[in-house]
């Protein structure tokens, strides 16, 4: 074990540090007397009332390891405490042990669908993230607790912190009633719930939904319920800025108002070169919620068209992404005071269920995007000729439907 105030001895081999290089600059306190408890996180720590901590995710594919790794750095110049990677393969899990050697962000590994490689990057990495949604891909036989079990054994030897990262996009019990909030945050607990059966207590939880009042439930709820546990806050898909920004303050000023909130990420649909505009958000909205400028449920139009797109990560099936978001938001301005949802995804892992709740939903394969009208598939088109059919959907099948329901 190395002791704090030291580096690894092993810096080639583990890279984890155990200097303070880069104090928390953020400085807003959620609450005082905040009762979670504080868990260390590679140099920062969350918790307990300290400063709350900012995060983001490298889009680059993890395999590309200087590009990662120059992310990674990048984001901690900017302010992020801690910066997510992608851990889908064997070859990612080697990749991240160069990006250790190369940067010294803390880093957290996502682990998605693949829960195996825990053990293979626990090693250079300051966190593991889990979905329970996703556990089920690797060895269904085997029941979940023993797969969280096998994660959290390993973050004890390597000296990770998790964080039970829940989604309504991708649920385990995949209730598809309306937006899964409540499977969400039952989902939360039982985890939460688990991690105490193990006597572990370094983790953190997320309840994230591209809804900011479903996100702003869920947390209340959880932070009521659990006030131990620190909450890692953030909307998922929030979408392309600015509008990505507002949805993500609707939910974030308020909780953070109320004390809810240890860490935070803004997710914003950018390209990789582009992605410290999450912490320059993040930033801001701390500073709102510490002047007391907290934009609140009274502000949220749901009424009108509504894009949400993921921010995009390593699993992107295809560069283009980031353009296919910025030309649907383009293609549909006319369209703009509209009850409208459309969902962009980038990839298969949670666009097929994130693009179900929508009225219209495009996810990204390789050569193709898949266009559905609600959960049906309407088909896969090039990406020169998806936001053209889409717009003929929209036309044809889903503002008849929409004004047909609106007529007294
Ligand atoms: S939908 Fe896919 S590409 Fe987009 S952020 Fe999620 S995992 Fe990454």
């Amino acid at each position: 074990m190395v002791a704090e105030g030291q580096s690894c001895p092993n810096l080639c081999l583990c890279g984890k540090r155990k200097t303070s290089t880069r104090p928390n600059e953020n400085r807003y306190n959620t609450a005082m007397g905040k009762t979670t408890r504080i868990i260390s996180i590679g140099t920062v720590k969350i918790g307990g009332g300290l400063p709350v901590v900012l995060q983001s995710m490298a889009a680059a594919k993890t395999a590309d390891i200087n590009a990662v790794a120059e992310t990674c750095s990048r984001l901690a110049d900017a302010g992020a405490g801690l910066v997510r990677v992608a851990a889908d393969t064997a070859a990612d899990a080697a990749a991240l042990k160069e990006i250790r050697k190369k940067t010294t962000a803390n880093l957290s590994a996502d682990l998605q669908e693949n829960y195996r490689l825990a053990e293979t990057v626990a090693p250079f990495v300051d966190k593991i993230r889990y979905n329970p949604g996703h556990l089920h891909h690797a060895e269904p036989e085997i029941p979940w607790q023993t797969k969280v079990e096998r994660i959290v054994n390993i973050a004890r030897q390597y000296d990770c912190a998790l964080r039970i990262g829940v989604n309504c996009g991708s649920l385990e019990n995949a209730d598809r009633n309306g937006s899964g909030i409540d499977s969400a945050l039952n989902s939360a607990f039982q985890h939460a719930g688990f991690m105490d059966s193990l006597g572990f207590d370094r983790f953190c939880v997320s309840i994230k939904s591209s809804d900011p009042q479903a996100v702003l439930y869920a947390n209340r709820r959880f932070a009521s319920m659990r006030p131990d546990v620190p909450l890692h806050l953030g909307l998922t898909e929030a979408g392309l800025p600015p509008a990505g920004i507002r949805k993500s303050r609707l939910a974030l000023e308020p909780l953070l108002a109320e004390g809810i909130g240890d860490t935070l990420r803004v997710s914003l649909t950018v390209p990789n070169q582009r992605k410290a505009e999450e912490i320059e958000a993040g930033q801001q909205i701390l500073q709102n919620a510490a002047a007391g400028i907290v934009l609140t449920e009274k502000d949220w139009q749901p009424d009108k068209l509504n894009i949400i797109s993921c921010p995009s990560c390593s699993r992107v099936e295809n560069d283009r992404f980031v353009q296919l978001a910025e030309q649907v938001q383009s293609a549909t301005e006319p369209l703009k005071e509209v009850p409208l949802t459309i969902a962009v995804m980038g990839c298969r892992v949670n666009g097929p269920g994130e693009t179900d709740h929508a009225d219209i939903g495009l996810w990204c394969g390789v050569n193709a995007v898949n266009l559905k009208r609600g959960s049906v598939l309407v088909g896969s088109f090039r990406y020169e000729e998806v936001v053209e059919k889409m717009l003929d959907e929209i036309a044809e099948t889903v503002l008849p439907a929409a004004r047909s329901k609106h007529v007294p």
